[in-house]
């Protein structure tokens, strides 16, 4: 079996170097990463990993928890960069009310990040956390963009209005801690479906960095859920991250 790790911040990791991850990976049978970024400081060392491992495909963006921090060019720095760097998806972005109560400018920096992925025709991260009532504004916006709601563990009626608007819903090992990971898990198409790790975030053992080598455990667990044969689900799984990051 075959995987891609839709979502993890190879940048991040501080018990294990970025090379050592992806080496192990491979081992595992994890051979591209959508690597994602939070912040500006994130975009050159992404970059830089790109270039390093074209396996490794960049995704430049400003996460929710970073918009208040971020400098005043951040939305034209990274327009140009997008323009420089053709295999660059747009991502992490979104909305998170936990973090930030207030929907702007959290909101503004989502719908720019938006306008981008629909005017370059890149994919868009989405991070949404406790923002159910935030997105209604939103979906009209996606039209026409590709976008992924990364680490769904969300409610199950938000995946309807996903799956209308072609989106696509990427499980991490966080679905496994869900009451009713089952429902959720069947409630997302086949064709729509990712996994990621969101490492090295989100880790099920405190003190430990979480690893795409947990990749086809989660397949496995998910298969089981939706009673369906694993190695067809991860065939599928993978040549949908493989459409959607790296072009058909
Ligand atoms: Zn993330």
């Amino acid at each position: 079996m075959k995987f891609i790790d839709t979502h993890i911040h190879l940048q991040d990791y501080k018990l294990i170097s970025a090379p050592q991850i992806i080496a192990a990976a491979r081992e595992c049978g994890v051979n591209g990463f959508v690597c994602i970024s939070a912040k500006e400081d994130d975009w050159a060392k992404v970059l830089e990993l790109s270039t390093q491992y074209p396996e490794v495909v960049p995704a430049l963006g400003l996460h929710p928890w970073h918009v208040r921090q971020a400098t005043p060019a951040w939305a034209e720095k990274l327009e140009a960069l997008l323009l420089q760097n053709p295999r660059a998806q747009i991502g992490e972005a979104g909305l998170d009310r936990i973090k930030d109560g207030e929907l702007l400018p959290q909101a503004e920096a989502f719908e720019i990040q938006i306008q981008l992925a629909k005017k370059y025709n890149r994919v868009l991260l989405i991070h949404a956390v406790k923002a159910a009532e935030w997105l209604p504004r939103f979906w009209p916006l996606l039209k026409g963009v590709r976008f992924v709601f990364h680490s769904f563990s969300g409610a199950k009626d938000l995946i309807k209005p996903i799956v209308e608007n072609s989106g696509y819903v990427s499980f991490s090992q966080s679905i496994l801690r869900m009451k009713n990971v089952a429902e959720i898990v069947c409630a997302v198409p086949q064709n729509c479906l990712l996994l990621e790790t969101d490492g090295p975030y989100q880790s099920l053992e405190k003190g430990t960095e979480s690893s795409p080598c947990f990749l086809p455990e989660l397949l496995t667990k998910l298969a089981e859920y939706r009673h369906e044969d694993t190695e067809k689900l991860a065939a599928k799984v993978y040549q949908n991250s493989k459409d959607l990051f790296y072009g058909k």
